[in-house]
């Protein structure tokens, strides 16, 4: 199967866009109509829905952060302003945990369900899975939507689950019924590959044909190196309860965002008008409703707090028109230092450059302190065995590339404004195995 739904996926440029135009306006007035929060707003500003002409005129709404939608749920109002269906159509209820870790409520229909599973379907075809393929599930089947429509979206191809729902399963799992993939992080299915040696199973020779990587940003360092780990490709794929689902296909040349089932903007810094393509802003979505459709939880410019470039609106050499766009970065996992930006992949990168991996697992963690006159980077990072190397290698590696794009940054390391230094551990050394949750690798602690 080359595609899941040929005709929307190879849609031509214009007749998408036209798609995706006929679907705002029909998204639009369907939210003046059935979402709370929605009615307030255009009636308090004085717009109307048809006001609304272009996909141009999305700029002149509201953008929606993840504290607006805080705001508009209890205990702060009355009922769930964002929730724009009737509770007899609400088919599940979700919550997403954000950085205040004040959850948002999400409300799913039925019909939300296929849409979002109809996106992972697309996504598994275009990384060529298909009906006989075994996929072990260790992204959470909790309250998040992710684990249980990727489940649902297999179904749609005739592909079998594993449902694990965490990473640690038992080796036997591989053993015994022979799975053709795994979706999970980058860290875990290298933690797997090193649980699957340690019981002298070799992953490069396990039934995996494919892996899907998703749940955190990850640098092409080291995905390269899950790659060489496990010998297979892996393919990145960019989710979120608000309905992303972005796929990698097999060209790995940027993730299919699906077009006609979710708008995807990129905005400048200020928020206020979109960047050209090209340029690095910020992902802005907003869900598109196919005419006549109806959902439990409408957002229009929903403010991801992710960045990202479109890298473009051709036509893919896997055949598909939808846009691609590069491997999404966190906000909140990017620093400042002397005004100049740095993101927790750019240190992922450092640490995974291959001449390094001879010597380290991967596992790392880094702090920034000082003040604003001085800051020191400070990168542990986890030894295969006891930390006795040539540390100058991996320093040398990680310094050249961590600064190779970063003239600010390299100028402030030339004069001594912002300083290096290395922590190698034994193995489960770090700060963050002794800490719940998933580990922060980068922090602030000025
Ligand atoms: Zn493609």
């Amino acid at each position: 199967m080359d595609y899941y739904n040929e005709t929307i996926e190879t849609l031509q440029r214009d007749d998408l866009d036209t798609l995706v135009e006929n679907s705002i306006h029909y998204t639009v007035k369907y939210a003046y109509e059935h979402s709370p929060f929605y009615r307030k707003w255009f009636d308090k500003h004085g717009v109307s829905p048809s006001d609304v002409k272009s996909h141009d005129d999305l700029r002149e709404l509201p953008l929606i952060s993840g504290s607006v939608i805080r705001e508009n749920q209890p205990p702060k109002t009355h009922n769930f302003d964002f929730k724009s269906i009737s509770w007899k159509d609400v088919y599940t209820i979700h919550e997403t945990s954000g950085t205040s870790g004040v959850p948002k409520s999400f409300f799913l229909t039925w019909d939300d369900w296929l849409r979002y599973a109809e996106k992972y379907a697309r996504a598994f075809v275009s990384q060529n899975f298909g009906a006989g393929d075994r996929v072990v599930i260790c992204a959470s089947y909790g309250m998040n939507v992710g684990a249980n429509t990727m489940t649902l979206g297999a179904h749609k191809i005739g592909m079998s689950i594993i449902p694990e729902g965490k990473c640690t399963f038992p080796v036997r799992i591989i053993q015994n019924y022979k799975p053709t993939g795994i979706v999970g992080s980058v860290f875990k299915l290298l933690r797997l590959a090193k649980r699957m040696k340690s019981e002298g199973m070799d992953p490069k020779k396990s039934s995996i044909k494919q892996l899907i990587a998703g749940g955190e940003s990850f640098s092409e360092e080291s995905r390269n190196y899950l790659e060489e780990v496990w010998d297979v490709p892996v393919y990145n794929t960019y989710g979120s309860t608000e309905g992303t689902m972005c796929g990698e296909c097999r060209v790995k040349a940027g993730l299919h965002v699906p077009e006609d089932l979710v708008h995807l903007d990129v905005y400048n810094p200020t928020l206020e008008d979109f960047v050209k393509d090209g340029e690095c802003g910020r992902i802005v979505l907003t869900t598109l409703l196919p005419e006549g459709g109806k959902t439990g939880n409408l957002l229009i410019n929903y403010d991801t707090d992710d960045t990202t470039v479109v890298v473009s609106r051709d036509k893919c050499s896997c055949g598909r028109t939808h846009m691609r766009i590069m491997n999404p970065q966190r906000e909140a996992e990017t620093v400042y230092v002397g005004g100049f930006p740095f993101n927790k992949v750019d240190v992922e990168q450092g640490v995974f450059q291959r001449e390094n991996m001879e010597y380290l697992t991967g596992e790392y963690e880094a702090f920034i302190y000082g003040d604003s006159e001085e800051a020191t980077l400070r990168v542990s990072m986890e030894c295969e065995n006891s930390p006795e190397f040539e540390r100058d290698i991996v320093e040398n590696n990680f310094i050249k590339s961590f600064l190779k794009f970063k003239p600010g940054l390299q100028q402030a390391h030339a004069d001594g404004t912002f300083n290096i230094i290395f922590n190698f551990t034994e193995p489960e050394g770090l700060e963050f195995y002794r800490i719940k949750g998933r580990p922060k690798r980068l922090v602030d602690r000025r």
